[in-house]
């Protein structure tokens, strides 16, 4: 069979289909040590929530109610009014309803916004998303209709005590050409667990705005849900911010729901690509928490169950690697929310593939770093090659054999057995 541009495109075997790949593999290979992909981690306190609530749903007749119709294609309106409310009363921005679209899942949100905002524009022009600071994350990759529609700038490098660093913006460096159609980072960021600094995001905003284009804010993490967020960060949005959110990490990755809350411009380009592409986004997420927002619960539930959660997990990690792998070559990503630590082993003699193939071996999944460098040109960087991403918030008998099992390996890397 033949495949237009458009297909063959998008039927590559793109590094966001490997981790799916192998994230499926993991759920069903019992053997299977999947510290790879990002789902979020079964919290019982979160599930038992989600049970109570979807059982009065369904006695309510709510939960049919849901399934048996379609909401408009801006998504349910009691979820976005709901939700208005709420991040006007918590967080003061000047919103409402109008300024929030719902997409199924945050994913399907970045690719229409990355080809709303840049690709080939009517008048034989090309405009590309930049990405400020690499590694970033990998389903941006290949969510483009056009070729090199990214491009990305590499981060300077803090090392820090206790064998941690922390990527910055390398604002020297940054050039926003008249080619850019819009900036765009994850806070926290996937793969690396940065938090980019409130300065950084300010000093990204001015340039977006001097040069009259958005500010994309990737808050899949972030506050005020699911709240995965280790470290000091305002909360940012302004018109000219596109702030996308999920349900997903809260612990409803199966819900698909994403949230864009932008201008009003912003959100009817959202709505009428979603009216076509889906007819409407998908009902069950938004009626299982409209209850938690226009109470507030999901605040307290990512404050109090959430957050503590994984940082108790990524604390744990963290002190099974350092034990398990003492050679000061291997630095570990400061840990400032998400659900990974990203590993830089400096000098590594192998390639970060080969790393991860040899690990897959062992039944040990994890995802190779060079997947997370969409729009970085130089492909021979070897800081790139040199890194891992590693879901910690398995079950910790999970996560103590993941890293026995990788400890093996870079040990004998590194000739330090
Ligand atoms: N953005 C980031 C940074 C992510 O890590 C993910 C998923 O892992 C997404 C967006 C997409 O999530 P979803 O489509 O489930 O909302």
């Amino acid at each position: 069979m033949e495949f237009s541009v458009f297909g063959e495109k998008f039927t590559r075997h793109a590094g966001i289909t490997q981790l799916m790949d192998d994230l499926n593999q993991g759920l069903t290979n019992p053997n299977a040590i999947m510290l790879g992909g990002g789902n979020p981690a079964p919290i019982p306190a979160m599930l038992e929530r989600f049970q109570q609530q979807a059982q009065t749903l369904l006695d309510s007749g709510e939960l049919i109610r849901a399934m048996a119709n379609y909401d408009g294609p801006q998504g349910k309106d009691r979820f976005t009014q709901a939700l208005a409310k709420l991040l006007k009363a918590e967080l003061g921005w000047d919103i409402s309803a109008r300024n929030i679209a719902l997409t199924n899942g945050s994913q399907t949100a970045f690719f229409y916004l990355f080809n709303l905002l840049a690709g080939e524009f009517s008048d034989g022009r090309k405009k590309k998303i930049l990405f400020p600071l690499a590694p970033e994350y990998i389903g941006y990759g290949d969510s483009a209709l056009t070729e090199e529609q990214f491009v990305a700038y590499k981060p300077t490098i803090e090392k820090l005590p206790e064998g941690q660093f922390k990527y910055h913006v390398d604002f020297e460096r940054l050039e926003v050409g008249d080619d850019i159609g819009a900036i765009c980072v994850s806070r926290p960021t996937n793969p690396t667990g940065n938090v980019l600094t409130d300065e950084e995001i300010e000093h990204l905003d001015q340039i977006a705005r001097d040069k009259g284009i958005p500010l994309i804010l990737d808050n899949a993490y972030g506050v005020p849900f699911p709240g995965i967020i280790f470290s000091e960060a305002k909360p940012f949005w302004n018109s000219n911010t596109i702030l996308c959110m999920s349900l997903s990490k809260l612990g409803l990755p199966g819900t698909r729901c994403g949230i864009v809350i932008a201008n009003e411009q912003v959100i009817q380009a959202m709505t009428n690509l979603s009216g076509i592409i889906n007819l409407a986004p998908g009902s069950l997420g938004p009626a299982l928490t409209i209850p938690l927002i226009e109470s507030g619960e999901i605040i307290e539930l990512s404050e109090q169950v959430v957050k503590p959660f994984y940082r108790q997990r990524a604390d744990l990690a963290v002190r099974l690697l350092r034990d398990a792998i003492p050679d000061p070559r291997f630095h570990i990503h400061k840990p400032e929310g998400a659900l990974f630590l990203w590993l830089w082993f400096e000098d590594l003699p192998i390639h970060c593939q080969e790393l991860y193939e040899r690990l897959k071996q062992k039944n040990l999944l994890i995802v190779p770093g060079h997947y997370f460098f969409p729009g970085i040109e130089d492909q021979n960087w070897r800081h790139s090659q040199e890194c891992i991403r590693l879901n910690y918030a398995q079950n910790e008998d999970l996560v103590r054999r993941g890293v026995a099992i990788l400890a093996e390996e870079i040990n004998a890397l590194y000739g330090t057995e």
